[in-house]
Protein backbone atom coordinates (compact mmCIF):
# COMPACT_ATOMS: atom_id res chain seq x y z
CA UNK A 1 0.00 0.00 0.00
CA UNK A 2 1.33 3.02 -0.84
CA UNK A 3 -0.17 6.95 0.70
CA UNK A 4 1.16 10.19 -0.70
CA UNK A 5 0.04 12.48 1.96
CA UNK A 6 1.67 15.96 3.96
CA UNK A 7 3.00 15.12 7.19
CA UNK A 8 0.68 16.75 10.12
CA UNK A 9 3.92 17.99 11.64
CA UNK A 10 5.95 18.91 8.98
CA UNK A 11 3.67 19.94 5.89
CA UNK A 12 5.99 18.41 4.11
CA UNK A 13 4.54 15.94 1.42
CA UNK A 14 5.60 12.33 1.74
CA UNK A 15 5.33 8.90 0.09
CA UNK A 16 4.99 6.40 2.50
CA UNK A 17 4.93 2.23 1.15
CA UNK A 18 3.65 -0.06 3.45
CA UNK A 19 4.47 -3.31 3.64
CA UNK A 20 2.89 -5.86 6.42
CA UNK A 21 2.49 -3.96 9.45
CA UNK A 22 5.19 -1.53 9.11
CA UNK A 23 6.28 1.57 6.95
CA UNK A 24 8.64 -0.36 4.38
CA UNK A 25 9.78 3.33 2.92
CA UNK A 26 8.71 6.88 3.07
CA UNK A 27 10.43 9.92 1.15
CA UNK A 28 9.61 13.52 0.05
CA UNK A 29 8.09 13.95 -2.64
CA UNK A 30 7.18 16.98 -4.85
CA UNK A 31 3.78 18.64 -4.02
CA UNK A 32 0.56 17.83 -6.60
CA UNK A 33 -0.80 21.13 -7.80
CA UNK A 34 -4.13 19.95 -6.47
CA UNK A 35 -3.33 20.07 -2.97
CA UNK A 36 -2.50 16.51 -0.69
CA UNK A 37 -4.28 15.40 2.20
CA UNK A 38 -2.64 15.31 5.45
CA UNK A 39 -1.17 12.28 7.27
CA UNK A 40 -0.76 11.68 10.79
CA UNK A 41 -0.17 9.07 13.60
CA UNK A 42 -3.98 7.11 14.04
CA UNK A 43 -5.74 8.31 17.47
CA UNK A 44 -5.68 6.80 20.64
CA UNK A 45 -8.57 7.44 22.86
CA UNK A 46 -8.13 6.80 26.01
CA UNK A 47 -11.93 7.09 26.93
CA UNK A 48 -14.89 4.81 24.61
CA UNK A 49 -17.49 3.18 27.18
CA UNK A 50 -19.27 1.24 24.44
CA UNK A 51 -21.74 1.94 21.22
CA UNK A 52 -24.81 1.94 19.41
CA UNK A 53 -26.72 0.46 22.57
CA UNK A 54 -24.10 -2.07 23.88
CA UNK A 55 -21.73 -0.81 27.10
CA UNK A 56 -18.69 -2.45 28.46
CA UNK A 57 -20.06 -2.05 32.01
CA UNK A 58 -22.40 -4.69 31.06
CA UNK A 59 -23.30 -8.23 32.19
CA UNK A 60 -24.77 -8.90 28.64
CA UNK A 61 -21.52 -7.73 27.05
CA UNK A 62 -20.06 -10.16 24.61
CA UNK A 63 -16.40 -11.16 22.90
CA UNK A 64 -19.21 -10.10 19.62
CA UNK A 65 -19.77 -6.75 20.93
CA UNK A 66 -16.40 -6.09 21.84
CA UNK A 67 -15.32 -7.04 18.09
CA UNK A 68 -18.33 -4.83 16.59
CA UNK A 69 -17.16 -1.76 19.15
CA UNK A 70 -13.66 -1.68 17.77
CA UNK A 71 -14.29 -2.45 14.27
CA UNK A 72 -16.85 0.60 14.78
CA UNK A 73 -13.96 3.08 16.11
CA UNK A 74 -12.16 3.27 12.72
CA UNK A 75 -14.88 5.37 11.49
CA UNK A 76 -13.30 8.21 14.06
CA UNK A 77 -9.62 7.83 12.96
CA UNK A 78 -9.07 5.61 16.23
CA UNK A 79 -6.30 2.42 15.68
CA UNK A 80 -6.24 2.18 19.19
CA UNK A 81 -8.38 2.72 22.48
CA UNK A 82 -9.06 1.97 25.88
CA UNK A 83 -12.63 0.32 26.46
CA UNK A 84 -13.71 2.07 29.58
CA UNK A 85 -15.58 -0.42 32.02
CA UNK A 86 -17.69 2.38 34.91
CA UNK A 87 -19.04 1.70 38.27
CA UNK A 88 -21.20 -1.32 38.75
CA UNK A 89 -21.32 -4.33 40.80
CA UNK A 90 -18.39 -6.11 41.55
CA UNK A 91 -19.53 -8.94 39.61
CA UNK A 92 -20.71 -6.95 36.48
CA UNK A 93 -17.22 -5.08 36.59
CA UNK A 94 -15.30 -8.42 36.81
CA UNK A 95 -17.38 -10.09 34.28
CA UNK A 96 -17.11 -7.13 32.06
CA UNK A 97 -13.55 -6.77 32.35
CA UNK A 98 -12.84 -10.90 31.68
CA UNK A 99 -15.05 -10.75 28.29
CA UNK A 100 -12.57 -7.90 27.34
CA UNK A 101 -9.75 -9.93 28.43
CA UNK A 102 -11.03 -12.83 26.34
CA UNK A 103 -11.64 -11.02 22.78
CA UNK A 104 -8.21 -9.88 23.39
CA UNK A 105 -7.06 -13.23 23.47
CA UNK A 106 -9.30 -15.16 21.14
CA UNK A 107 -8.72 -12.13 18.10
CA UNK A 108 -4.97 -10.69 17.51
CA UNK A 109 -7.19 -7.70 15.41
CA UNK A 110 -8.82 -6.61 18.47
CA UNK A 111 -5.71 -7.28 20.38
CA UNK A 112 -3.76 -4.84 18.50
CA UNK A 113 -6.44 -1.95 19.11
CA UNK A 114 -6.87 -2.37 22.59
CA UNK A 115 -4.17 -0.56 23.91
CA UNK A 116 -5.62 -1.33 27.64
CA UNK A 117 -8.78 -0.92 29.73
CA UNK A 118 -9.61 2.44 31.55
CA UNK A 119 -11.18 0.80 34.68
CA UNK A 120 -13.61 4.58 35.77
CA UNK A 121 -14.62 3.97 39.42
CA UNK A 122 -15.77 2.35 41.74
CA UNK A 123 -13.66 4.55 43.75
CA UNK A 124 -14.94 8.02 43.25
CA UNK A 125 -16.66 10.25 45.33
CA UNK A 126 -20.16 9.13 46.43
CA UNK A 127 -21.89 12.88 46.13
CA UNK A 128 -23.95 14.28 43.69
CA UNK A 129 -22.39 16.14 40.92
CA UNK A 130 -18.85 14.79 41.06
CA UNK A 131 -20.16 11.12 40.79
CA UNK A 132 -22.08 12.07 37.63
CA UNK A 133 -24.43 9.18 36.27
CA UNK A 134 -22.19 6.44 38.51
CA UNK A 135 -24.43 4.14 40.22
CA UNK A 136 -24.37 5.70 44.09
CA UNK A 137 -24.79 2.07 45.27
CA UNK A 138 -21.56 0.71 44.25
CA UNK A 139 -19.19 3.82 44.51
CA UNK A 140 -17.11 3.42 47.69
CA UNK A 141 -13.52 3.51 49.30
CA UNK A 142 -10.48 2.08 47.24
CA UNK A 143 -9.67 -1.46 47.95
CA UNK A 144 -6.45 -2.99 46.80
CA UNK A 145 -7.45 -6.53 47.14
CA UNK A 146 -10.71 -5.61 45.24
CA UNK A 147 -8.51 -3.78 42.94
CA UNK A 148 -6.10 -6.52 42.54
CA UNK A 149 -8.77 -9.07 41.76
CA UNK A 150 -10.26 -6.74 39.28
CA UNK A 151 -6.71 -6.57 37.19
CA UNK A 152 -7.08 -10.25 37.33
CA UNK A 153 -9.89 -10.79 35.75
CA UNK A 154 -8.77 -8.41 32.79
CA UNK A 155 -5.74 -10.70 32.35
CA UNK A 156 -3.57 -7.58 33.37
CA UNK A 157 -5.19 -5.29 30.65
CA UNK A 158 -6.10 -2.46 33.28
CA UNK A 159 -3.77 0.99 32.00
CA UNK A 160 -5.56 3.38 33.62
CA UNK A 161 -7.86 3.55 36.96
CA UNK A 162 -10.19 6.49 37.63
CA UNK A 163 -10.44 7.42 41.29
CA UNK A 164 -11.34 10.17 43.86
CA UNK A 165 -8.54 10.66 46.27
CA UNK A 166 -11.33 12.26 48.62
CA UNK A 167 -11.72 8.71 50.45
CA UNK A 168 -9.59 7.52 53.60
CA UNK A 169 -6.46 5.89 52.55
CA UNK A 170 -6.45 7.08 48.94
CA UNK A 171 -2.95 8.35 48.45
CA UNK A 172 -1.28 4.76 50.08
CA UNK A 173 -3.60 3.31 47.56
CA UNK A 174 -2.73 5.54 44.75
CA UNK A 175 1.04 4.43 45.58
CA UNK A 176 0.71 0.86 44.70
CA UNK A 177 -1.67 1.33 41.59
CA UNK A 178 1.21 3.44 40.02
CA UNK A 179 3.77 0.88 41.41
CA UNK A 180 1.19 -1.75 39.89
CA UNK A 181 2.61 -0.28 36.47
CA UNK A 182 -1.52 1.38 36.21
CA UNK A 183 -1.81 5.63 35.83
CA UNK A 184 -3.96 6.56 38.60
CA UNK A 185 -6.12 9.23 37.36
CA UNK A 186 -7.68 12.08 39.18
CA UNK A 187 -11.50 12.17 38.63
CA UNK A 188 -15.47 12.33 39.85
CA UNK A 189 -14.17 13.58 42.80
CA UNK A 190 -14.91 16.27 45.53
CA UNK A 191 -11.43 15.99 46.83
CA UNK A 192 -10.08 18.78 48.93
CA UNK A 193 -6.93 20.85 47.47
CA UNK A 194 -5.12 18.81 50.05
CA UNK A 195 -6.03 15.62 48.75
CA UNK A 196 -5.16 16.55 45.21
CA UNK A 197 -1.65 17.34 46.18
CA UNK A 198 -1.41 14.49 48.51
CA UNK A 199 -2.35 11.71 45.60
CA UNK A 200 -0.48 13.23 43.08
CA UNK A 201 2.76 13.20 45.41
CA UNK A 202 1.75 9.94 45.48
CA UNK A 203 2.23 9.84 41.93
CA UNK A 204 -1.20 10.54 40.11
CA UNK A 205 -0.61 11.75 36.35
CA UNK A 206 -3.55 12.35 34.77
CA UNK A 207 -7.00 14.27 35.92
CA UNK A 208 -10.14 12.37 34.32
CA UNK A 209 -12.17 14.52 31.82
CA UNK A 210 -11.22 17.71 33.48
CA UNK A 211 -14.39 19.60 34.07
CA UNK A 212 -16.52 17.45 33.99
CA UNK A 213 -17.94 15.03 36.76
CA UNK A 214 -18.03 17.51 39.07
CA UNK A 215 -19.98 20.23 41.36
CA UNK A 216 -22.20 22.17 39.61
CA UNK A 217 -20.84 25.44 42.31
CA UNK A 218 -17.68 25.40 43.60
CA UNK A 219 -15.56 27.76 46.03
CA UNK A 220 -13.77 30.60 43.53
CA UNK A 221 -10.30 29.81 45.09
CA UNK A 222 -10.05 26.76 46.80
CA UNK A 223 -10.93 23.79 44.73
CA UNK A 224 -10.04 20.64 42.61
CA UNK A 225 -10.18 22.37 39.65
CA UNK A 226 -7.47 24.92 39.55
CA UNK A 227 -5.24 22.71 42.30
CA UNK A 228 -5.35 20.05 38.77
CA UNK A 229 -5.12 22.98 36.22
CA UNK A 230 -2.52 24.29 38.64
CA UNK A 231 -0.25 21.11 38.54
CA UNK A 232 2.10 20.02 36.22
CA UNK A 233 2.71 16.78 36.77
CA UNK A 234 -1.21 16.22 35.82
CA UNK A 235 -1.99 15.50 32.02
CA UNK A 236 -5.66 16.72 31.84
CA UNK A 237 -8.09 14.23 29.97
CA UNK A 238 -11.17 16.12 28.22
CA UNK A 239 -13.84 16.26 26.45
CA UNK A 240 -14.16 18.81 23.63
CA UNK A 241 -17.15 17.70 22.12
CA UNK A 242 -18.40 21.15 21.93
CA UNK A 243 -20.73 20.16 24.37
CA UNK A 244 -19.26 18.93 27.88
CA UNK A 245 -17.02 22.08 28.19
CA UNK A 246 -17.41 25.80 27.25
CA UNK A 247 -14.80 26.95 24.80
CA UNK A 248 -13.45 29.53 27.56
CA UNK A 249 -12.76 26.84 29.31
CA UNK A 250 -10.82 24.46 26.75
CA UNK A 251 -8.50 27.29 26.41
CA UNK A 252 -7.86 27.92 30.27
CA UNK A 253 -7.31 24.04 30.31
CA UNK A 254 -4.97 24.09 27.00
CA UNK A 255 -3.14 27.32 28.32
CA UNK A 256 -2.94 26.61 31.52
CA UNK A 257 -1.74 22.80 31.07
CA UNK A 258 0.05 23.82 27.91
CA UNK A 259 -0.91 21.21 24.97
CA UNK A 260 1.48 18.65 25.84
CA UNK A 261 0.07 18.10 29.04
CA UNK A 262 -3.52 17.61 27.55
CA UNK A 263 -5.43 14.50 26.00
CA UNK A 264 -8.27 14.61 24.24
CA UNK A 265 -10.81 12.07 24.98
CA UNK A 266 -14.48 11.29 23.35
CA UNK A 267 -16.22 9.38 26.71
CA UNK A 268 -18.10 8.02 24.01
CA UNK A 269 -21.63 6.74 25.48
CA UNK A 270 -22.56 2.93 24.84
CA UNK A 271 -25.84 4.70 23.63
CA UNK A 272 -24.19 6.61 20.78
CA UNK A 273 -24.13 6.04 17.23
CA UNK A 274 -27.75 5.50 17.83
CA UNK A 275 -30.71 6.39 15.79
CA UNK A 276 -32.41 9.54 17.16
CA UNK A 277 -35.43 8.56 19.64
CA UNK A 278 -35.83 7.53 23.18
CA UNK A 279 -34.01 4.51 25.07
CA UNK A 280 -34.41 3.38 28.23
CA UNK A 281 -31.42 2.56 30.00
CA UNK A 282 -30.95 1.03 33.40
CA UNK A 283 -30.79 4.43 34.89
CA UNK A 284 -32.79 6.73 33.05
CA UNK A 285 -34.82 7.71 29.91
CA UNK A 286 -32.59 8.49 27.19
CA UNK A 287 -32.87 10.89 24.37
CA UNK A 288 -30.73 11.03 20.91
CA UNK A 289 -31.35 14.01 19.40
CA UNK A 290 -31.35 14.16 15.60
CA UNK A 291 -27.94 16.49 15.82
CA UNK A 292 -26.82 13.27 17.77
CA UNK A 293 -26.72 14.99 21.27
CA UNK A 294 -27.43 12.71 24.29
CA UNK A 295 -29.41 14.14 26.96
CA UNK A 296 -31.71 13.11 29.32
CA UNK A 297 -35.41 12.22 27.33
CA UNK A 298 -37.37 15.47 27.49
CA UNK A 299 -34.30 18.30 28.69
CA UNK A 300 -32.32 19.17 25.58
CA UNK A 301 -29.51 20.73 27.77
CA UNK A 302 -29.51 17.95 30.31
CA UNK A 303 -26.59 16.06 28.81
CA UNK A 304 -26.79 12.20 29.49
CA UNK A 305 -23.24 11.16 27.38
CA UNK A 306 -21.08 11.78 24.82
CA UNK A 307 -21.91 11.00 21.26
CA UNK A 308 -19.46 12.68 19.13
CA UNK A 309 -16.06 11.23 18.23
CA UNK A 310 -12.74 11.53 18.77
CA UNK A 311 -11.92 13.16 15.92
CA UNK A 312 -14.20 16.20 16.14
CA UNK A 313 -12.46 17.14 19.24
CA UNK A 314 -9.24 17.95 16.79
CA UNK A 315 -10.93 20.76 15.08
CA UNK A 316 -12.87 21.98 18.19
CA UNK A 317 -9.85 22.33 20.17
CA UNK A 318 -8.04 24.08 17.46
CA UNK A 319 -10.91 26.37 17.29
CA UNK A 320 -11.39 26.91 21.14
CA UNK A 321 -7.61 26.99 22.03
CA UNK A 322 -6.19 28.70 18.96
CA UNK A 323 -3.76 26.22 18.19
CA UNK A 324 -2.32 24.60 15.42
CA UNK A 325 -2.86 21.39 13.57
CA UNK A 326 0.34 19.26 15.06
CA UNK A 327 -0.30 20.33 18.66
CA UNK A 328 -4.16 19.07 18.58
CA UNK A 329 -3.74 15.93 16.68
CA UNK A 330 -1.36 15.21 19.20
CA UNK A 331 -3.41 15.98 21.81
CA UNK A 332 -5.47 13.01 20.24
CA UNK A 333 -2.80 10.74 18.85
CA UNK A 334 0.67 11.58 20.34
CA UNK A 335 0.49 12.51 23.96
CA UNK A 336 -2.03 9.36 25.18
CA UNK A 337 0.06 6.59 23.64
CA UNK A 338 3.07 7.94 25.32
CA UNK A 339 1.38 8.30 28.41
CA UNK A 340 0.72 4.67 28.06
CA UNK A 341 4.59 4.11 26.92
CA UNK A 342 3.21 2.73 23.18
CA UNK A 343 4.82 3.57 19.85
CA UNK A 344 3.29 6.66 18.01
CA UNK A 345 3.83 5.85 14.41
CA UNK A 346 6.18 8.20 12.08
CA UNK A 347 6.97 8.38 8.23
CA UNK A 348 9.83 6.41 8.17
CA UNK A 349 10.93 2.91 7.25
CA UNK A 350 10.74 0.11 10.04
CA UNK A 351 7.35 2.60 12.07
CA UNK A 352 4.32 1.16 12.99
CA UNK A 353 1.82 1.74 9.88
CA UNK A 354 -0.80 2.84 12.32
CA UNK A 355 -2.47 6.33 10.65
CA UNK A 356 -5.05 8.40 9.77
CA UNK A 357 -5.22 10.39 6.33
CA UNK A 358 -7.63 13.32 6.44
CA UNK A 359 -8.23 16.53 4.60
CA UNK A 360 -8.99 20.13 6.52
CA UNK A 361 -12.05 21.94 5.23
CA UNK A 362 -12.98 25.48 5.86
CA UNK A 363 -16.50 26.78 6.63
CA UNK A 364 -17.46 24.89 9.62
CA UNK A 365 -20.46 26.99 10.99
CA UNK A 366 -18.56 27.56 14.70
CA UNK A 367 -15.69 29.11 13.32
CA UNK A 368 -12.22 27.14 11.77
CA UNK A 369 -11.16 24.23 9.91
CA UNK A 370 -13.36 20.99 10.02
CA UNK A 371 -10.93 17.97 9.99
CA UNK A 372 -12.49 15.60 7.51
CA UNK A 373 -11.30 11.65 7.84
CA UNK A 374 -10.72 10.27 4.44
CA UNK A 375 -8.46 6.76 5.60
CA UNK A 376 -8.12 4.57 8.52
CA UNK A 377 -4.97 2.45 8.48
CA UNK A 378 -4.02 0.12 11.57
CA UNK A 379 -1.65 -2.66 11.61
CA UNK A 380 -0.90 -1.51 7.73
CA UNK A 381 -4.13 -2.06 6.73
CA UNK A 382 -7.17 -0.25 5.86
CA UNK A 383 -9.42 -0.21 8.52
CA UNK A 384 -11.87 1.99 7.62
CA UNK A 385 -12.12 4.45 4.86
CA UNK A 386 -14.97 7.10 3.22
CA UNK A 387 -17.21 6.94 0.92
CA UNK A 388 -16.18 8.69 -1.94
ZN1 LIG B 1 -16.64 9.92 33.75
Amino acid sequence: MEIIARWYETGAPMRICIEGARVAEAARVDAAPGGMPWIAPGLLDMQINGYRGQEFSSDRLTVEHCAEIVEATAAFGVTRFLPTVTTNSLATLTGALRTIGEACSQDRRIAARVAGIHLEGPYISVQDGPRGAHPHVHCHAPDWDEFCRLQEASGGRIRVLTLSPEHPGAAPFVSKVVASGVIASIGHTAATVRQVNEAVDAGATMSTHLGNGSHPLLPRHENYLWAQMADDRLTAGMIADGHHLPRHLVKSIVRAKEPRRCVLVSDLSGYAGLPAGRYQTQLCELEILPTGKLVVAGQEELLAGASRPLCEGISNVMDFAGIGLAAAVDMAARRPAELLGLEVAAPRAGSAADFIVFTLAEGRAEGGARLELKQTVGGGEVLWQAAS
